[in-house]
């Protein structure tokens, strides 16, 4: 039968000890998928730790760093020496970095990039060898990657993600391997706990829903992504932004008239 449910299934997930990539960890053990959580801490963080009791799946936790390429070479080697298939990548790591258009450095483009694109290539290059027919590989861009949004590195490195992704989903489709894109908006994370008051307001004035994102919500649409219910979807980006990327810039018009 055809479910949102993983029993058998090995995932592995890069960021995950903490925000959104710890929510996914969390629902995908429960969808019943062995999960290998990855992050830059040596000890598993304690907000993944309440998913060890979960009902269904097994969480393991290891330290990576997603842009070294040699912590991906062992992760491999070590998913190898357990005769595991890879099922499911889950790229979600992601810096920020907030320079605007004149300030921003060579230094910090390239800081950015090394996690959020470069990360989730080495993580293709790494698993995907280890990975068979009906895998799957989500990528998490942002309403940034959709969008003119201000912090140029961050920006920049989100749509080169999404050409990344496209790319791959070429790439692999022809192994029955499918790369999908999430672009989150305003989700309730420690990244978004220090942005400015300004920056959410500015934020819910453009979100059709009126509100912030929770984790959740997230971790709903990368299971989807998957599980086979999405087994024909492959090269696809989907918002998960309260509809924030939705309306070109019209929400003001529409508010203006009411
Ligand atoms: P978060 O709360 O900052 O969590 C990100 C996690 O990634 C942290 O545990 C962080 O570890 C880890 N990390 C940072 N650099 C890493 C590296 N080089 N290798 C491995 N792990 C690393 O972020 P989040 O809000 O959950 O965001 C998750 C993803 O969603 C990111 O790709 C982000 O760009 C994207 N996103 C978020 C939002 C949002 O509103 N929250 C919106 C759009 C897109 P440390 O804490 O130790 O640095």
């Amino acid at each position: 039968m055809v479910s949102l449910q993983l029993e058998g299934r090995t995932v592995v997930v890069t960021g995950a000890g903490q925000g959104q990539g710890a929510a996914e960890a969390r629902l995908l053990v429960e969808a019943g998928a062995r999960v290998i959580a990855t992050d830059l801490a040596a000890d598993m963080p304690a907000e993944l730790a309440r998913a060890e009791s979960g009902p269904a799946g097994q969480l393991l936790y290891r330290q990576l760093d997603v842009s070294d390429a040699s912590g991906w070479s062992e992760l491999a080697s070590w998913l190898q020496s357990h005769g595991w298939r890879v099922d499911g990548l889950v790229n979600n790591a992601g810096i920020t970095q907030r320079s605007r258009l004149l300030d921003a450095s060579v230094a910090d483009l390239q800081k950015v990039y090394g996690v959020n694109v470069a990360g989730a290539l080495l993580g293709i290059q790494s698993l995907a060898p280890l990975m068979g027919s009906g895998a799957s590989i989500v990528n998490v861009g942002s309403v940034a990657g959709l969008t003119a949004h201000y912090p140029v590195a961050y920006t920049t490195s989100k749509w080169a993600l999404r050409g990344l992704s496209q790319l791959a989903a070429l790439e692999l489709g022809p192994r029955g391997i499918r790369v999908n894109t999430v672009h989150p908006g305003f989700i309730e994370t420690p990244m978004t706990a220090g942005a400015k008051p300004e920056f959410r307001q500015a934020t819910l004035a453009e979100t059709p829903l009126g509100r912030t994102g929770g984790v959740e919500e997230v971790a709903g649409v990368v299971l989807f992504l998957l599980s086979p219910l999405s087994s024909y979807v492959t090269g696809a980006e989907i918002p998960v932004d309260g509809g924030q990327s939705s309306h070109g810039g019209a929400k003001s018009v529409s508010d203006a008239l009411r």
